[in-house]
């Protein structure tokens, strides 16, 4: 399985869109890696996780081809996951020619209903698969489960247990520290990698919607421990935040000795 990160940022991306602290003035001079867009990955070329407001901008920066996208997975309907009014231009008025394959939208009830309501769905090539949380669909060799994530109460939050028939990924994107449940439901599995958040840098505590440095090694702790994940399988991090006041390098200080690699934008790798 070929997974490639095309958005490794939180919400407002890395230097945030409006801020000025130190870390967003030094991503704007050392650029690289420094510069994060609103997350998304592309899995083996077909299945793309999240539609951010910058995928343009990796239509422009990774090549990503929408037209060859037959799957797209929802995690939430946060705005920087969903900017779902970029559909529109699938339509006849925007083409050449409409797709005669359709492109098939999956995602929580919610997510999948906002996207009927809002759009006019018709004239767009699409098809709608709303999940339900634990149950695995399958879908041309493909097998998605979604598992709870702990985000926001106020909406269905997805994270994402993805097969290709070889390989199983977590896409663990936007949570907080998991409830049991979803402990309990990963202590069945087996994992050949992960795409973990890690938006707070090393601040622990406070807004518990996202994880934080030292939880995100407690994680991949507990699935070595439980025998879910082995040691050498990747552990790669995603949306993170300039709020959590550490340039890539730094991160990768933190993270590296604990057998977790920094995600950054354009990275691609294999499990
Ligand atoms: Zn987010
Ligand atoms: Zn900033
Ligand atoms: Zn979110």
């Amino acid at each position: 399985m070929e997974i490639k990160l095309l958005g490794t940022g939180s919400a407002e991306g890395m230097p945030g869109l409006f801020c000025r602290c130190h870390i967003c003035q030094l991503a704007r001079v050392e650029r690289g890696k420094n510069l994060r867009s609103r997350s998304s990955a592309l899995i083996n070329g077909a299945l793309k996780i999240d539609l951010p407001p910058d995928t343009l901008h990796h239509v422009m920066t990774h090549n990503l081809d929408l037209t060859r996208v037959e799957y797209l997975l929802f995690t939430h309907g946060h705005d920087d996951h969903f900017a779902l009014r970029e559909l529109q231009y699938m339509s006849w008025m925007f083409v050449e020619e409409v797709s005669e394959t359709p492109l098939n939208l999956l995602g929580p009830a919610d997510v999948i209903e906002r996207v009927a309501r809002s759009l006019n769905v018709s004239d767009l090539p699409l098809e709608f698969q709303p999940l339900c949380l634990w149950e695995p669909i399958r879908l041309d060799g493909w097998v998605i489960t979604p598992i709870q994530a702990q985000h926001d109460p106020g909406i269905h939050c997805f994270n994402y247990l993805i097969s290709d028939g070889h390989k199983t990924l977590l896409y663990a994107t936007d949570t907080g520290w998991y409830e049991p449940p979803t402990w309990d439901f990963l202590m069945q599995t087996k994992l050949d990698g992960i795409v973990v958040e890690c938006s707070k840098g090393p601040i622990e505590g406070g807004y518990m919607a996202h994880l934080c440095i030292p939880e995100v090694i407690r994680m991949r702790e507990w699935l070595l421990e439980n025998g879910v994940l082995s040691p050498d399988s990747p552990v790669v991090t995603t949306h993170h935040s300039h709020l959590g006041g550490m340039m890539h390098e730094e991160l990768e200080q933190a993270l590296n000795p604990h057998g977790v690699q920094v995600g950054f934008d354009g990275m691609v790798f294999c499990i």
